[in-house]
């Protein structure tokens, strides 16, 4: 009895806490629907989110989907029934997505798609580090080593809009190079889910074909990088192909100073989680999305969109980017 009062009391005085920090209203609440923690990458955005979301005085809610579109869809309905302000979302799929931002609409809730694209919707905002960029950042340093000679083409998950603009960057770059003859293209293929067990099999395959005259891999992220570079290790030939990446995971900076992995695109993930947060505050609290967006059309509207600066990353300028941000630690980079 006396312990439930306490509680009571306790909870009574958080709430009040609470609306006096927001003028009445209450803390805000935004809803995290992530589509995975399986990548290193979105154990950070998730980190650095909340805390600059605690840093603007609103309180974060968490789901992740394990790359299943039936679980996130639900996930969100629950997070909408708990009475988010707002929805911040990284779909695995950008189509079916579309159902989460419809329903959030119904219940008056605001949506930000965080780093995928949510297609065919009336999505409010679009935060990310420019996917296509990452394309032309991966195939630009490529064609610089490598002018000339087979290339491998490894895309990311087909049902994630940035896979496709990755690509799509890429293709800028590379399409001269093909159309001249200097680049021939002998496997072009895409990994479910960014699989790196699949791209390590599209990998096998494509080395067996081409009998092991392959002169580099354009892997769209560090996991699939990864998967490619265990089949050419195989082969004895990791170090001897141009192989990118994307992210800058810890596996692929040691891999760099290894020297079995080419390159990679560094994304300042504190960037983009700041970034969103404070747009998800402002969109809670039914400010105006930023007037300093770009579009991007998403197959129905186009999308209010904040696309963020990435930068290409080799063994050169690894100290001076990725360590120099903190964004992995020297010891750990150059352990043997
Ligand atoms: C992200 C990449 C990530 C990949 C796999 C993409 O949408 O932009 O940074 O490596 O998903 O999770």
């Amino acid at each position: 009895m006396r312990l439930k009062s306490v509680t009571a009391f306790g909870l009574a005085f958080l709430f009040l806490a609470g609306c006096a920090k927001h003028g009445g209203t209450g803390a805000i609440k935004i809803g995290l629907s992530l589509d995975t923690l399986k990548e290193e990458r979105w154990q950070h955005d998730r980190d650095l989110f909340v805390a600059k979301a605690k840093e603007l005085g609103a309180e974060v809610l968490i789901q992740a989907a394990n790359s299943n579109d039936a679980l996130q869809n639900s996930q969100a309905e629950n997070l909408l029934t708990q009475g988010v302000n707002v929805l911040v979302v990284v779909p695995h799929n950008g189509k079916s997505a579309a159902t989460i931002v419809d329903s959030a609409h119904k219940a008056g809730v605001p949506v930000i798609a965080y780093d995928r694209l949510i297609r065919d919707c009336d999505l409010d905002l679009y935060v990310t580090l420019d996917p296509t960029q990452v394309g032309v950042q991966q195939a630009d340093y490529a064609v610089k080593h490598v002018p000339k000679g087979n290339y491998v083409l490894i895309g990311g998950a087909p049902t994630d809009n940035n896979a496709v603009l990755v690509r799509n960057g890429q293709m800028s770059v590379l399409k001269p190079y093909i159309d001249r003859g200097d680049i021939k293209i002998v496997t072009d293929q895409w990994a479910t889910d960014w699989s790196p067990i699949e791209a390590l099999k599209i990998m096998e395959n494509s080395l067996t074909m081409n009998k092991n005259k392959v002169d580099a891999v354009i892997a769209s992220n560090d996991g699939t990088a990864g998967g490619a570079i265990q089949a050419l290790n195989a082969q004895k030939l990791a170090g001897k192909v141009l192989v990118t990446g994307q992210d800058a995971d810890l596996a692929a900076c040691q891999r760099i100073v290894a020297g079995t992995q080419s390159m990679t695109v560094y994304k300042p993930l504190s960037l983009l989680a700041n970034k969103a947060a404070e747009v998800a505050v402002a969109l809670a609290q039914k400010k105006p999305v930023p007037d300093k967006t770009s579009k991007l059309n998403n197959g129905k509207i186009d999308v209010p969109s904040i696309l963020l600066a990435t930068t290409q990353v080799d063994k050169a300028n690894l100290d001076s980017t990725v360590i120099a941000d903190n964004f992995q630690k020297k010891e750990e980079v150059y352990k043997k």
